[in-house]
């Protein structure tokens, strides 16, 4: 190798160098972003999920009070409408003091 290829090869390489070091800048900045981009879609992801919790709960609230007609139709019918291992059973004649307090409440 004469004193001229030597050159060549250094500047060649240093060239190379600086390619890869803009390269790997470039890199570095995308990770970042991406790494914000995720933090932000996991905070935007479990807001959302609260949102929908919520929205369930109240949809549960909301259905005892569309379906109050149908649990009086069903005490009426003789059937145990109170929470519990009762509800849907028969009331054999008798009536329930739970059952009856769930109908006055709504
Ligand atoms: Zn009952």
């Amino acid at each position: 190798m004469n004193r001229d290829e030597l050159l060549n090869t250094i500047v060649l390489l240093e060239t190379q160098m600086n390619t890869l070091n803009k390269d790997f800048e470039r890199l570095k900045k995308m990770t970042v972003e991406l790494v914000e981009e995720n933090v932000a879609l996991t905070i935007e992801r479990d807001h959302l999920q609260r949102v929908i919790q919520t929205q369930t709960k109240e949809e549960k609230k909301m259905k005892p009070l569309q379906s109050k007609e149908n649990l009086a139709m069903l005490y009426r019918e003789g059937f145990h409408i109170c929470a519990g291992e009762l509800f849907g059973k028969h009331r054999e004649g008798s009536d329930c003091m739970f059952c009856l307090n769930i109908l006055d409440n709504k």
